[in-house]
């Protein structure tokens, strides 16, 4: 009896605790200074193939560098570097350019090793590459992508920071920021073959979640909630919180299958996408106008808290997933 009154009072702080622990690192001054850097003009819209998106690369290594975490198998480099045929580009409909046959990309990926199950992993992702140039509109011809998905890197870095200031989970989490995914999604199909999928417990990829979803503020949607019981997962990790995910409520627009957790959840990871993204009114979306100030960073700081809050058994390794049924 007494046991189990330890530990109901043990499980009723930690909570608490953690809330505490989440308040000072996840906060918004920290969000709004990655976000205004990554969406920053001078980012020219972190098109693939570009010098550009070099440069976000850049930023991004060495937040991971700054934050202590570790290398992809201690590679020496946060940079996950490869290359594509012009053959492969073409096949994409991406023109390539006379004479150059090989293009250069790489991801951004970080490691913070599990305590006890090093080798299962939890991925934490977002995509950094945006549309770059285009036409001007009202003057403005840099398509910024503050929403898309300068936020879902955002949450990428923070979370980071957040577990490595935890220092507790049990399981290996891994720091994606994904190249080539509006072109594509070249950075996500490179990434899912450097490692054994079957080994991925969970993949959390992060798109747009710098406006109010749908149902408002502290709210969010999962895609593809019914191909595994990870939303259930994420929800009773949620309760009393105040913060709610739903089942995507745009199933027409297939969004399961149009950002990078389709390459994973393809080879049986259970794989979804976490957006506050209204589908059906979102003005900005692949628009010049998709700046830092159309975001509620307050609301987005709130988002990547719960995300965190939601992963607390997954990363524990006290919740498994179901597995998406793989696609031959
Ligand atoms: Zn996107």
């Amino acid at each position: 009896m007494k046991k189990i009154f330890l530990l109901g009072l043990l499980l009723s702080t930690a909570p608490f605790l953690l809330a505490q622990h989440i308040e000072g690192v996840i906060n918004v001054k920290e969000v709004e200074r990655i976000e205004r850097i990554l969406a920053a003009d001078d980012m020219y819209g972190r098109k693939t193939f570009t010098p550009d998106i070099e440069k976000a690369a850049d930023f991004i290594a060495g937040e991971f560098k700054t934050i202590g975490l570790q290398t992809w198998h201690n590679s020496g480099s946060f940079r996950q570097e490869f290359t594509l045929s012009s053959t492969e580009l073409n096949k994409y409909g991406i023109r390539s350019m006379p004479g150059i046959t090989q293009y250069a990309l790489a991801n951004v990926v970080a490691v913070l090793p599990g305590k006890s199950r090093q080798e299962e992993y939890v991925i934490f992702s977002g995509h950094y590459d945006h549309i770059g140039i285009g036409s001007p509109v009202n003057g403005d011809s840099i398509y910024n992508g503050a929403n898309d998905d300068a936020a879902g890197t955002t949450a990428v870095i923070m979370l980071a920071k957040y577990f490595k200031e935890l220092n507790s989970n049990e399981r290996t989490i891994v720091f994606v920021a994904f190249t080539g995914e509006e072109v594509g999604g070249f950075g996500s199909q490179y990434f899912s073959r450097q490692l054994n999928a079957d080994k991925v417990v969970a993949m959390f990829n992060i798109e747009m979640i710098g406006t109010e979803s749908k149902w408002g503020k502290n709210a969010a949607y999962i895609t593809g909630y019914d191909k595994t019981d990870m939303g259930d997962i994420l929800g009773r990790d949620l309760k009393g919180s105040g913060f709610t995910f739903y089942p995507d409520p745009y199933p027409g627009q297939q969004l399961f299958y149009r950002s990078d957790n389709a390459t994973l959840a393809k080879l049986g990871v259970p794989a979804h996408t976490i957006s506050t993204s209204k589908m059906d009114n979102e003005p900005n979306y692949h628009q010049v106008t998709d700046h830092i100030e159309t975001l509620d960073l307050d609301n987005m700081t709130m988002i990547i808290k719960a995300i965190a809050l939601s992963s607390k058994s997954i990363v524990a390794g006290t919740a498994t997933p179901t597995r998406v049924k793989a696609e031959k």
